[in-house]
């Protein structure tokens, strides 16, 4: 097969993996910056050329659109969908993940444990928000963060209210969430593929931290999920429509409780924690579904 990994950056650890993985399984991967594909139309002729070059020849492409460019990297991924070309992850996936709320209310019709949230304009009624949550202390997030930067633990009302005045003073969308204690600075990522969980972690904070993330200085270890976090994990994933997904839950006494979909989960945390060929079992995904569709093409 011809792969595409779209990606900003070839040396990162997810990217070069990826394309190992491919590689050792006979196919040719290339690296394509999806910054500097030109998207070409007319009446039933999609195409994308990059550097000149018309990429008409994928069979598949691997996603790894980052959050700052997720409209643009969304387009270049529909456009290889309009060309038939199988993605591991669609473009209206991506773009439902990289919303937080939207994401939340997917997950919350689906009947899956969150933190109790809200989202609402600009508002001078903290306490009735904070009161809504169950009491401060309340974490508030920006709607679009990532890597943990945007997430901000308010211990009163006091500081909750500073906090919602400065972030809606820079015109950012937020969500007020209810502060799961229970989870201690550790949340549980669930890495998913094809239905099917294929790796999970523990991830704790540093001290001091209330925040899990491996950017933030958080450490993973190898972690045996229950039953319910499983389920809850495939569930969440496929009501997001992500066949690769990154899902992160919080332990409590009401059950795992997710906060987040990840459309680009990383490969260097997981792997490492776990030992398993999460890049190999990626590219085993695209062999399964490219060629079924490579199928259908041959047939139209
Ligand atoms: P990001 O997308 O920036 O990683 P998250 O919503 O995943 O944002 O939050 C980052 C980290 O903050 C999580 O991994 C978790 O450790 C902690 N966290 C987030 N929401 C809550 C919450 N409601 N209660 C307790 N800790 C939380
Ligand atoms: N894109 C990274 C991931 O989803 C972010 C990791 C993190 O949140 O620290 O794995």
């Amino acid at each position: 097969m011809n792969i595409a990994i779209l990606s900003r950056d070839p040396k990162l650890y997810s990217t070069q993996r990826l394309k190992k993985a491919g590689e050792k399984r006979g196919h040719n991967v290339e690296i394509i910056d999806h910054m500097k594909c030109v998207l070409y139309l007319e009446k039933k002729s999609p195409m994308v050329l990059y550097n000149g070059r018309k990429l008409d020849y994928f069979d598949a492409i691997i996603p790894r659109i980052g959050a700052s460019v997720t409209v643009y990297g969304a387009a270049v991924v529909r456009q290889f969908e309009m060309m038939k070309v199988f993605t591991a992850v669609e473009s209206q996936a991506l773009i439902r993940s990289r919303d937080k709320f939207r994401s939340l209310q997917i997950l919350s019709r689906a009947g899956i444990g969150l933190p109790k949230t809200m989202f609402m304009d600009y508002t001078k009624d903290t306490e009735g928000i904070v009161e809504a949550v169950g009491g401060a202390p309340v974490i508030i997030k920006l709607l679009e963060g990532t890597q943990g930067l945007g997430v901000v633990l308010a211990e009163n009302k006091k500081a909750a209210q500073s906090v919602i005045d400065a972030f809606h003073g820079l015109k950012t969308r937020i969500m007020v969430q209810e502060f799961v204690k229970e989870s201690k600075g550790a949340d549980i990522r669930a890495f998913i593929v094809n239905g099917e969980v294929v790796g999970a972690m523990k991830r704790q904070a540093k001290e001091g931290e209330f925040r899990s993330n491996l950017h933030r200085g958080g450490k993973a270890t190898l972690i045996k999920l229950t039953s319910l976090e499983k389920q809850t994990a495939i569930t969440a994933a496929k009501k997001m429509g992500l066949g690769v997904a990154g899902v992160d839950m919080l332990p409590s006494a009401r059950g795992p409780l997710i906060i987040e979909v990840n459309s680009s989960p990383g490969l260097e945390g997981i792997e490492g924690a776990t030992k398993v060929d999460i890049a190999g079992k990626i590219i085993q995904y695209l062999e399964k579904n490219a060629m079924k569709k490579k199928i259908q093409k041959d047939k139209i």
